[in-house]
């Protein structure tokens, strides 16, 4: 989904959003069931799940004597093993999708060193271009929106619960 902005190589170079410092593995990537499901059958069959309400988070591995933990869904030379198939917070980090003030936002994570080197006006017009189906996706899985925090820059905003409009 964010093609224009980020390549498959640049991610293959970095994967820092596929590690966590144990202050930020409250952005673990949302599972919802059939999803699950779907990693536990086609590509992960001991895969461990953390509940979280009607959600499941990954269950995260850590790295002996380190404050990191990996995501053991990847894999150190061919990245993550889901592909194209990766759980929806994946495929549209460095954005994130959060609630301010009842109404769904599309922020941008500080943390991604490949979008922190594009152009502002660049990042914005990726995440124009993906709010809509960020907030559809939002509403058939409400579990994707996270509060939010205001070290998130604000980067296209849902007006109604069935029209989106972006600034
Ligand atoms: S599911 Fe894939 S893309 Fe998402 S954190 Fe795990 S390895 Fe990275």
């Amino acid at each position: 989904m964010l093609e224009r902005l980020l390549s498959k190589a640049d991610c293959a170079a970095c994967r820092l959003c596929c590690k966590f410092d144990s202050y930020d593995l409250w952005q673990t990537p949302v599972i919802y069931k059939t999803l699950a499901s779907r990693i536990l059958q086609e590509y992960s069959p001991r895969m461990e799940f953390v509940k979280r309400g009607e959600h499941f988070l990954i269950k995260m591995e850590k790295e002996q004597g380190a404050d990191v933990y990996l995501c053991p869904l990847l894999d150190e030379d061919k990245g993550c093993i889901m592909g194209d198939d990766k759980p929806f917070d994946c495929e549209i980090w460095p954005f994130m999708i959060m609630e301010l003030c009842g109404r769904k936002v599309l922020t941008l994570s500080p943390a991604c060193p490949v979008v922190n080197s594009k152009k502002f006006d660049d990042v914005c017009i990726s995440a124009q271009a993906a709010a809509a189906e960020a907030f559809a996706m939002a509403d058939e899985h409400p579990e994707l929106v996270r509060p939010y925090l205001d070290d998130h820059p604000i980067l296209a905003v849902e007006k109604s619960r069935y029209k989106n409009t972006l600034i």
